[in-house]
């Protein structure tokens, strides 16, 4: 008999009091006997909405079914047949827009809980199991793949299980994208990210790290090498900022480098000297996930105030409802329909106010949500000493301008062909938020995945056109 009930299993959460001082996860995962209770409130059934919900096909029922009969290993199986990351999915997918959100039991009631138990079986099988990954006879080809972030990663992998030879090349000293750089560890702790990206560099995949593409090398240098094709995935890092007087001072930071500085240079650690302000009342521009993160993480930090400071209303906020609800919980305020319009320091060029104005929601933009109007003379001054822009982030260009025919739209995202993900240029394949623009770690690995059956198909056909 299923379990009816209309809500799902609570899952264990550090107290939001204690939790906004430190930095360990939020929330604590399912024991045993919660995920068997919130296995059975799976219906089984027969259409799978909840697998048209998920961008990588997840085989949602089964893995679930798997829980309900003991067989924790086999759901694990069945989940990595087709997400190579489900501890990390599993934490951070926006289930409720995705898989959740086709659930009948969501109809009248909560969903199942499908992101909670895809933790509960990938944090088991981390803890009880080793993963063996499967090397397959290489086939003689070589692909590049840029970035080792999901997009990259998903991508290496699945070429790598075809029998290619792939190389990633990495701009940074160690591979993961936003999963190490951006997303604090109260959300997604680091060694779960090492774990996972463990395990799929040790199914073959060569990893370059410190290779800054367009820079150290450039992809005509790739092809040059013997590369017969590149996938480029290089990620949306190249920070927005409001072009207000006062962006230039002490104190003014952009989401990336904040969290940059705090989950990757470890600035939270005690015995890290990584430069960085310990800030005391601190204004986060932005209503999106990353806003939310930088304001719970300047939280933990110390600070004593953090505003968010957004310019609609709450219903218009992006941030996932989950980690508004957290961030209120935390203590952070909320300064809606609300907009900066300068920033003001000391002498020293120290910020010391930020100066916003009221806004009102007129009609709807071509987004479809209210425009936020200005209502005149409504201009207020907040006191702070740090201010974090988190009003997103475009591609960067390095690539774009260092390869011949890799065309761009006018948000700087690489155009590719819908069918294929192949670019403009021929050969180079691309992917995740450099096409997309920032997006969601789990489209990015959809992407991956694409791009890699298109690059098999693409030098499958090579192949047999130079045999002719
Ligand atoms: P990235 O993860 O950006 O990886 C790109 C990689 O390419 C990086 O490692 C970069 O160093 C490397 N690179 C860049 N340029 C070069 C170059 N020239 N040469 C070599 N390497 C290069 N998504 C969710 O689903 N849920 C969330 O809760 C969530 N929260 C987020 C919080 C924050 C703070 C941020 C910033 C993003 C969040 N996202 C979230 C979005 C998600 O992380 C991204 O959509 C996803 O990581 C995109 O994957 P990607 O592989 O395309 O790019
Ligand atoms: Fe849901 Fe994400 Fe898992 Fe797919 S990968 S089933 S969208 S949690
Ligand atoms: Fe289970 Fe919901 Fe999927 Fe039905 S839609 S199989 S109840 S998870």
């Amino acid at each position: 008999m299923p379990n009816m009930a209309p809500k799902k299993t609570a899952i264990p959460e550090q107290d939001p009091n204690v939790r906004s001082r430190n930095f360990e996860e939020v929330t604590l995962g399912y024991t045993d006997e919660m995920a068997l209770e919130e296995a059975k409130r799976c219906l089984q059934c027969k259409l799978k909405p909840c697998m048209n919900g998920c961008p990588v096909n997840v085989r949602i029922p089964e893995f679930i079914r798997c829980i309900v009969d003991g067989d924790i290993e086999k759901a694990y199986q069945v989940i990595t047949s087709t997400n190579s990351l489900p501890a990390v999915c599993g934490r951070v997918c926006p289930q409720e827009s995705q898989c959740e959100q086709k659930c009948v039991r969501g109809i009248k009631n909560e969903p199942v809980g499908i992101g909670r138990l895809e933790r509960y079986v990938a944090d088991w099988y981390m803890k009880n199991r080793e993963r063996h990954p499967h090397h397959t006879e290489p086939n003689g080809h070589k692909v590049a793949v840029v970035g080792a972030g999901p997009a990259g990663l998903t991508c290496a992998v699945d070429l790598s299980a075809l029998g290619y030879s792939v190389t990633i090349f990495e701009a940074l000293h160690t591979a993961g994208g936003v999963l190490m750089y951006g997303i604090p560890q109260f959300r997604l702790p680091k060694e779960i990210v090492q774990k996972e990206i463990e395990t799929l560099e040790a199914s073959g995949v060569e990893k370059k790290t410190d290779m800054v593409i367009g820079k150290v090398l450039s992809v005509d240098e790739l092809f040059a090498m013997g590369f017969e094709a590149v996938f480029v995935g290089s990620g949306a890092g190249l920070p927005s900022f409001m072009n207000i007087p006062g962006e230039g001072l002490v104190g003014v930071y952009s989401a990336n480098e904040f969290l940059t500085r705090i989950n990757l240079m470890k600035a939270y650690r005690e015995g890290y000297d990584t430069p960085i302000i310990h800030p005391q009342r601190v204004a986060v521009v932005g209503g999106g996930n990353v806003a939310m993160d930088a304001a719970r993480s300047a939280k933990r930090l110390g600070a004593q105030e953090v505003h968010i400071v957004y310019r609609r209303a709450e219903e218009q906020m992006p941030a996932r409802r989950e980690e508004i609800h957290h961030a209120k919980e935390e203590g952070i305020r909320f300064q809606l329909l609300t907009n900066p319009v300068a920033i003001h320091g000391d002498k020293d060029g120290r910020v010391t106010e930020i100066e916003c104005v009221k806004m009102e929601l007129g009609e709807p933009d071509k987004s479809g949500r209210r425009r936020p109007i200005e209502i005149e003379g409504s201009n207020f001054r907040i006191p702070v000493d740090c201010v974090i822009m988190a009003i997103g982030n475009s591609p960067n260009p390095l690539i774009h301008k260092t390869t011949d025919g890799l065309e761009v739209n006018r948000h700087g995202c690489i155009v590719v062909d819908e069918g294929t993900l192949e670019s403009t240029r021929r050969g180079v394949f691309a992917g995740g938020d450099a096409v997309t623009g920032a997006a969601t770690v789990i489209l990015a690995m959809g992407e991956g995945k694409h791009a890699a059956r298109s690059i098999d198909e693409y030098i499958k056909s090579k192949q047999k056109s130079s045999n002719h």
